[in-house]
């Protein structure tokens, strides 16, 4: 079986090439290295029948040989980096979209999306369920993140329902561990970067919002299993169920890293979502997939592997 990885260098792209190759498939990563490093593919290099293109998808591109599943994950992620870069979020989210539904088309060949919680936007339901339809808005600054995957799992929908691409989108909730950036921006790696370097925490807004952190080896075999699985309806969420105000992530990282960091509050983002956490009844029963791994185990690890690249410029 041979799978193409669009993002494939970026967090999750890296650890999706390293399990595909590990279970003896045979990987192109396709990225424009934006926001990713080829150091996330470290793991795979070298590997048989492994590739790397480098590549915007939101340009049309073609692989050679085979191709069995293509994973989309190509997409500035947090919120810095798309806030960053609009015009081209919405491009990857659009037009690449298309890119790597066509590729499927051509090949016959099974699709998953990496779509978000995000689509929920500032969520008026809790927990959220697939059956949420959301509460985004359509021209705030998020919009060119948040809108560019709503219209994804619409394109893909709709190439299931008029070609039959056999597509499965998975709303991907806060994810987390080695290989994000140090300053990706993301709380998770801000909070890990700041307590280590002695630094205030920052806190935007009051730290009550929550969100629910799902350490990156547990979503890896959801999104595996969703990919690999006969599911044939709708999006699926694949995300940890419990929830954590952002303060209290805050006081964990200063506790497992032994920091003496203080917290700063910050200005809340606009549109910053107050409360997040998925209903992972689908993906439970649809895949008998749950969470392993706890948020102080996830962060510990999380943590040591940030240990180890200190003073490396070039994971930065
Ligand atoms: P990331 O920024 O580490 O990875 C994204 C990768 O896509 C990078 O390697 C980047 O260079 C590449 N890329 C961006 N635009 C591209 C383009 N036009 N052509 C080719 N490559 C391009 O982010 P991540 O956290 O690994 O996220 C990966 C995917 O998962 C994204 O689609 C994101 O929306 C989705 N997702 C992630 C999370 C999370 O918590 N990590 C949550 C929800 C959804
Ligand atoms: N956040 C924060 N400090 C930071 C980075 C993020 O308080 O240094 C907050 C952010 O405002 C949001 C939450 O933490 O409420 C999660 O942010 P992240 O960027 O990790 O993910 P997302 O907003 O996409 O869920």
């Amino acid at each position: 079986m041979r799978a193409i990885v669009t993002g494939g260098a970026g967090f999750l792209g890296g650890h999706l090439c390293r399990e595909l190759v590990g279970r003896g498939l045979e990987v192109v990563a396709v990225d424009d290295l934006s926001t990713g490093r080829v150091a996330n593919l470290a793991a795979v290099e070298g590997a048989p029948g492994f590739r790397f293109l480098e590549h915007d998808v939101s340009e049309p591109f073609e692989v050679d040989g085979p191709v069995d599943a293509v994973l989309h994950f190509a997409s500035p992620a947090s919120p810095p980096d798309y806030l960053a870069r609009p015009i081209e979020t919405l491009r990857v989210g659009s037009t690449g979209t298309q890119h790597t539904l066509e590729l499927a088309r051509r090949n016959g060949a099974r699709y998953l999306l990496a779509s978000t919680s995000e689509v929920y936007g500032d969520p008026l339901v809790h927990p959220q369920a697939e059956t949420y339809w959301g509460n985004v808005n359509p021209v705030g600054p998020r919009s060119v993140y948040d809108e560019a995957k709503r219209f994804a799992e619409a394109m893909a929908t709709a190439y299931r329902r008029t070609h039959g691409v056999d597509v499965k989108i998975a709303r991907i909730f806060n994810t987390y561990g080695p290989g994000l950036r140090p300053a990706d921006g993301r709380a998770v790696p801000n909070f890990i970067a700041q307590a280590l370097a002695g630094e205030p925490l920052t806190i935007y807004g009051d730290g009550s919002q929550t969100r629910s952190f799902c350490f990156v080896d547990d979503e890896v075999q959801g999104l595996l299993g969703l990919l690999l699985s006969d599911w044939s309806g709708g999006p699926m969420n694949i995300g940890n169920p419990e929830e954590h105000t952002i303060l209290e992530l805050a006081r964990l990282v200063i506790a497992l890293t032994g920091s003496s960091s203080d917290i700063a509050f910050r200005p809340l983002p606009v549109d910053d979502p107050v409360r997040r956490c998925p209903d992972i009844a689908l993906a439970r029963r649809e895949l008998g997939w749950k969470p392993t791994v706890t948020l102080t185990e996830g962060l510990r690890r999380t943590i040591s592997w940030f240990c180890d690249q200190v003073g490396n410029e070039s994971h930065r």
